[in-house]
């Protein structure tokens, strides 16, 4: 077999697409290799979310071109946000790729590998946004590991004022059901028994149920519970705004469903919300909050942080810390503001001096640390359900997940991998737990 290697930058919805674009590699007898060096086709599947997106891609390609040096039949491809980013012009700064696609065109790779291997196009690119979706086109998905994503959502139509994706993405899209259910149930004949559903505003997924009937998020989350090995779901990355009553009550109502969420805020301040284009006010990010933890009290809650938008002064800064005290987040990502060229944000007055942003950002982190390990050493003691997912770097070593999506280390028979066993938790730190099986 001819063999791939697969580099994937970014969020989880590039990771998912990388395992697609594997399904249709294998198909045409690839098999991947965790060695560049030895492979006949390197691809790297791109993001554009950070600053300096570009820079890092293209230095990153530099390297394999020195291979492609003493090989010249290997095939470079490169695909994601950046190809879509920078359009014609990226082949132009990257000669020695062969083919470059954007987010919605890798399903195309196929016919473009046909085009480069006999020699009837030097170089092809292709970043549009076709009227057919991608998910039309794309093989049955091969063997997953325990625990594996399923996107079911793309795009996105909220255009936040520091973001790519709406013009890397394209329009919102919802999968049909159907087509999720059958991926779904494809995988859990491999052995998968979490899945992640994905999406850049995942629960906007709309759509006809196989009752006909009009759908939500929550009736399709309770069809998926009706498969049998599927024994954990989950969901991410939610808009606030788009959190129904009838969501929130499904994290009692549904059982498979991890009493986990993440909810990005971005801020605790209405006014920098406002100029970020978010349309919730930090009350209603409370009220969400509150109403879901009365419901499900063991809930996990993380989110994501901007800090230093424009216009941002010490006292929106001090909103968000008062909004981080009053929530107790479970665990969180938090940034930096950087601009990205063609974004509203990067045009604004008021950009914020970088050692501002540095010390801002210091603070907000110690204080987010504290809570994640506050909620993590409350575990300890506990017994609770993991999922064992891989063998870790020690000798009978195995990892998990919680429900909490924490990560779990232990000694257990590796035969365990792939079950959900009770753990008892004896120690914790900032980004993991210890445990002991539990009888
Ligand atoms: S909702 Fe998320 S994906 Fe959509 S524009 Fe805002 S930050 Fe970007």
């Amino acid at each position: 077999m001819k063999k791939v290697f697969i580099r994937t930058m970014g969020c989880q919805m590039n990771v998912y697409d990388s395992l697609r674009i594997l399904d249709i590699l294998n198909n045409l007898g690839y098999e991947e290799t965790e060695a560049y060096e030895d492979s006949d086709l390197i691809l790297v599947n791109t993001c554009h979310i950070r600053e300096k997106a570009s820079e890092k891609v293209f230095s990153e390609l530099g390297r394999y071109s020195k291979l492609k040096e003493d090989k010249p039949d290997l095939i470079i491809v490169v695909t994601g946000c950046v190809v879509q980013a920078e359009g014609e012009d990226f082949l132009e700064r990257a000669p020695f790729v062969d083919i470059a696609l954007g987010p919605q065109n890798y399903h195309h790779l196929p016919e473009k590998l046909e085009l480069i291997g006999r020699k009837l196009k030097k170089q092809v690119i292709e970043a549009d946004f076709p009227v057919q979706t991608k998910f039309d086109f794309l093989p049955s998905p091969g063997s997953r590991t325990y625990s594996s994503y399923l996107a079911i959502q793309e795009g996105c139509d909220r255009f936040c004022s520091y973001c790519v994706v709406p013009y890397t993405r394209g329009a919102e899209y919802s999968r049909p059901a159907k087509d999720i259910i059958k991926e779904a149930e494809i995988m859990t004949t491999s052995g998968v028994k979490e899945i992640t559903l994905l999406g850049q505003n995942v629960n906007a997924w709309h759509g006809i149920g196989t009752n006909g009937e009009p759908w939500r998020l929550e009736d399709l989350i309770n069809r998926l519970a009706d498969i049998p090995n599927l024994l954990r779901i989950r969901f991410i990355t939610s808009y606030p705004s788009d959190m129904t009553s009838e969501l929130l009550n499904c994290f009692t109502s549904q059982k498979k469903l991890m009493p986990y969420l993440h909810l990005p805020v971005q801020s605790g301040s209405d006014k920098i919300l406002r100029a970020m284009n978010r349309r919730y006010t930090s009350s209603e990010y409370l009220d969400i909050i509150f109403k879901l933890r009365d419901l499900c009290p063991e809930i996990a809650i993380s989110s994501d942080f901007i800090v230093g938008f424009p216009g941002e002064e010490d006292k929106d800064f001090e909103q968000t810390l008062d909004l981080v005290n009053k929530v107790d987040f479970a665990s969180s990502f938090s940034f930096k503001y950087s601009p990205r060229p063609g974004t509203p944000g990067a045009a604004m007055k008021g950009q914020i001096p970088e050692e501002i942003k540095s010390s801002r950002l210091d603070v907000l982190q110690s204080l987010l640390q504290r809570q994640q390990e506050r909620f993590n050493y409350n575990c300890i003691g506990k017994v609770l359900p993991v999922l064992l997912e891989h063998e870790g770097k020690k000798t009978g070593q195995l990892c998990g997940r919680s429900p909490y999506l924490q990560n779990v280390n232990l000694e257990a028979d590796k035969k365990l991998l792939g079950e959900i066993i009770p753990v008892k938790i004896t120690g914790a730190n900032l980004n993991s737990l210890r445990g002991e099986q539990a009888i």
